[in-house]
């Protein structure tokens, strides 16, 4: 509408004294601020003081509002008389006062941006009442035309402005907040002009003005009264305002001084701006002393939105500091009443040192700090890691569990840091072997692990174990100028073939490795089902045998040794049988090695001590008794004991008893096995080197303990004597025994050929199913009996 713009425009530049244009724009500056300023005194203010100041300042808006809008109209130049009518003014007056008041309250109530625009809407009715009560008190010489085209507009303007000056009234922004006194001023002066411009007069020397009517001359010292007491309440609001000053800048100081105790960074903040740093935020962020202050929060922390960050949440986010470097840190934002203003302060804690000694601890907590590899729990992290990952890509990858060969014999004799070190070389070989993205681990003892990802090959996981049985066995490991041998055996899996869930793999590769030991050492061998079911075998053999033990299920079974040249019966050898409930009569070859393995051998091989010696003891003259002994039974320091023990229940002579045992005794704690070895034979007790040439270094066993006897191994004596090689074997052993002074026992003789070439070959005892089968102790006792008859001996003890 460019004719009503017109009509504004004309009506501000030509229908106004500009001068007092100026001292109403002044008041109403001057009033605005007098009210907002009494308005945060009564906020910060309590009890009586509250409620007065309270409503200095609605009364003071009340009145800014009415004495603009008069300077204004007096302002105004109709070109005809003009007068007030003075009942309407005073009602003006007061729609001011009590509309803007009831607007001014709801805002300091609200806290909802909706609610603050209510109360300004409010606030606006208030204006509006005041100014169109008030242009109907204005009175002139004539008559007066109203253009609705003006009105409505006006009011329909100037009413959402009020609206968005209490909104930014109530704003936590500053800048927003600084917003609110030109929008009132734009809405009161929307109203006012529109208004105005909106009045046609006429004039009309016949209007009579009513008797009441007051002149603008004498309204004017009214106007200038309360323009005046404005600015005396302006004196006092600024007043107030420096003295909150004061306290606020004071307040800050104490609290930076209390700020500079702690260790933690701390930042006063009004809004987003730093007002004040402590020493330590100043330190950690590499600024001057000061610098700090000013700056926006967001310069030095980015990751932190102050007013959206929920008050006493703690967040992890970065720091820049000054030379623009990231300092991990937390913070955490809490709200203090500062010169009763509401100041931000924002906590910051270093981080490093803290996540430092996390990834200290991570470390601590998933590496063998012994060589370095990964531990149980990180290898089987990955594991979980790839097989999940596998399902969705379908890639497999192998387990290979190793166990090292002998490896006990070197802490046995070297001690354990000589163990550890040896273990550090392992590491350091095995390594080398493996390709880059392969993982392995120590699981403990000498048990290693290896995840092979690379498993693209055919039988990539089976060459990766061939390559750590050779790089582990193939040469030794030399420490302090001394060779260590040792071997590896191997147990692999393969998922998903061999299990799918990391448990799983990880259970089958160590089967898999069990049955690798078991099938001779420095050997590898790829899981298969059969093998739970040994397992499961195994496992039953194991409770067996200790309920066996307990219930009387075991017997001594005799096999007689006979004299080479005469053929009487010398000596018997006690050889353990299994009377099981439901499987009958169950061979030592199925559970002397599981016997051996759980440790059950000692209880057992005790039992077998006793038995033997009782039963030997009635058995007629000078005829002895051979037993067997596991290399187990000699790391029981008590195996001398126990044999001293069973002379003295039976009675036996010890020069009756012989003690058989294999290299496997030697191969651990030599000098151990030694001693024990002597203790026995100064007891009277001979010892007996049992199945000779089948280990690898038993010529020097045989140099370093006088064995009263050597039993040549059945697996000679089967080939003799059409083969020649054999032949030649079990003669040498029996020449070399001689000179050593040891008496021979030739094993497993079948056949009468055997026998002879035995006999020529000069041994001085023979053993074999064609002499006798191991027998029933009652057996024997006949057999025994019948020799002695055919010898003309006595059977008696
Ligand atoms: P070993 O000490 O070498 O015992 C000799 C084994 O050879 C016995 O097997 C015997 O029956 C078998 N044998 C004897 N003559 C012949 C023959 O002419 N031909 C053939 N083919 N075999 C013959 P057995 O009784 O099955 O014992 C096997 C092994 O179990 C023994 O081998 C011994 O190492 C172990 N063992 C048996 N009883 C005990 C025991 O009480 N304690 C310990 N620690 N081991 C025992
Ligand atoms: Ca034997
Ligand atoms: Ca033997």
């Amino acid at each position: 509408m460019p004719a009503s713009l017109l009509a504004v425009i004309h009506c501000i530049y030509g229908m106004h004294d500009t001068r007092l244009m100026i001292v109403a724009a002044l008041v109403c500056a001057t009033g605005i601020y007098a009210s907002f300023a009494i308005g945060h005194h009564a906020a910060r203010a309590s009890g009586s003081a509250k409620t007065s100041w309270g409503l200095v300042s609605i009364v003071a808006s009340g009145s800014t509002a009415w004495a603009t809008h008069f300077i204004v109209l007096l302002a105004f130049k109709p070109g005809m008389p003009a007068a007030f009518e003075p009942v309407l003014t005073a009602i003006s007056l007061t729609c001011a006062i009590v509309g803007i008041g009831a607007g001014v309250w709801i805002s300091i109530r609200s806290r909802q941006q909706w609610q603050q625009f209510i109360a300004g809407l409010i606030v606006g009715v208030g204006v509006t009442m005041l100014h169109y009560v008030g242009q109907a008190a204005y009175l002139v010489q004539g008559t007066v035309a109203w253009d609705l085209g003006l009105v409505v507009p006006s009011v329909i303007l100037s009413l959402p402005v009020s609206g968005f000056a209490m909104v930014a009234v109530g704003s936590r922004n500053r800048r927003i907040r600084s917003t609110a006194a030109p929008l009132l001023l734009l809405s009161i002066g929307v109203l006012h002009f529109c208004g105005m411009a909106a009045m046609t007069l006429n004039s009309n020397a016949a209007v009579k003005f009513p008797e009441n009517a007051v002149s603008p001359q004498a309204i004017t010292p009214v106007v200038a009264g309360v323009s005046l007491a404005l600015i005396v309440l302006a004196v006092f609001g600024w007043r107030f305002d420096l003295a909150a000053k004061v306290r606020l800048r004071q307040d800050r100081r104490r609290l930076r001084e209390l700020a500079d105790v702690a260790l933690e960074g701390l930042l006063i903040c009004q809004d987003d701006v730093i007002v004040t740093a402590n020493d330590s935020i100043e330190f950690l962020s590499g600024h001057e002393p000061g610098a700090l202050t000013g700056l926006a929060v967001s310069s030095l922390l980015p990751g932190l939105d102050v007013s959206s960050m929920p008050e006493r949440e703690e967040r992890e986010i970065d720091l820049i500091s000054v030379e623009g470097k990231h300092v991990p840190v937390r913070v955490l934002r809490r709200e203090v009443g500062l010169g009763h203003k509401i100041q931000t302060v924002i906590a910051v804690r270093d981080q490093r040192e803290r996540l430092k000694t996390e990834a200290k601890m991570r470390l601590l907590a998933f590496t063998d700090s012994l060589t370095g590899l990964d531990n149980r729990t990180r290898f089987f992290d990955h594991l979980a890691l790839h097989t999940a990952s596998r399902r969705n890509r379908d890639r497999s990858c192998a387990v290979l569990m190793l166990d090292l060969d002998r490896f006990k014999a070197v802490n046995d004799t070297l001690g354990h840091p000589a163990g550890d070190i040896v273990l550090g070389m392992v590491a350091d070989r095995l390594r080398s072997t493996l390709r880059d993205n392969d993982i392995i681990a120590r699981l403990g003892g000498d048990e290693f692990a290896i995840l092979q990802l690379t498993t693209d090959e055919a039988d990539a996981a089976a060459a990766l174990a061939t390559r750590i049985v050779d790089i582990v066995g193939s040469r030794p490991f030399m420490l302090n100028g001394q060779a260590i041998h040792l071997g590896a055996s191997v147990g692999i899996a393969i998922a998903p073939d061999d299990g799918d869930d990391p448990a799983e793999i990880m259970r089958n590769a160590d089967l898999a490795l069990y049955a690798a030991k078991a099938s001779g050492r420095g050997a590898f061998r790829r899981y298969d089902v059969s093998l739970n079911e040994q397992m499961r075998e195994r496992r039953a053999i194991e409770t067996g045998l200790r309920l066996a033990l307990a219930e009387g299920q075991l017997e001594l079974y005799y096999q007689p040794l006979v004299d080479a040249r005469t053929g009487s019966i010398t000596s018997a050898e006690a050889l353990v049988r299994w009377n099981h409930p439901d499987r009958g009569l169950v061979q030592p070859s199925d559970f002397i090695g599981i016997a051996e393995e759980t440790g059950l051998i000692v209880p057992l091989g005790n039992w077998v001590m006793r038995t033997a010696c009782t039963e030997a003891a009635t058995w007629p003259g000078s005829m002895s008794v051979a037993i067997n002994l596991s290399p187990a039974q000699f790391r029981d320091h008590s195996l001398v004991s126990h044999i001293v023990q069973a002379f003295q229940a039976s009675s036996l002579a010890p020069e009756r008893l012989e003690l058989e045992v294999t290299e496997g005794v030697l191969l651990s704690d030599e000098t151990g096995t030694l001693e024990t070895l002597n203790q026995l034979k100064a007891l009277g007790v001979s010892i007996s080197m049992d199945d000779f040439g089948t280990g690898y270094s038993s010529l020097s066993y045989l140099r370093k303990f006088p064995f009263n006897k050597i039993k040549i191994d059945q697996s000679f004596v089967r080939q003799v004597p059409d083969d020649a090689e054999s032949s030649a074997i079990v003669q040498a052993i029996i020449t070399m025994a001689k000179c050593l002074g040891m008496s021979t026992t030739v094993e497993g003789v079948e056949t009468p050929e055997q026998f002879d070439f035995s006999v020529a070959a000069g041994c001085d005892t023979i053993q074999g199913y064609l002499i006798g089968r191991p027998v029933s102790r009652a057996d024997l006792a006949v057999l025994v009996a019948a020799k002695c008859k055919a010898e003309g001996l006595s059977t008696a003890a």
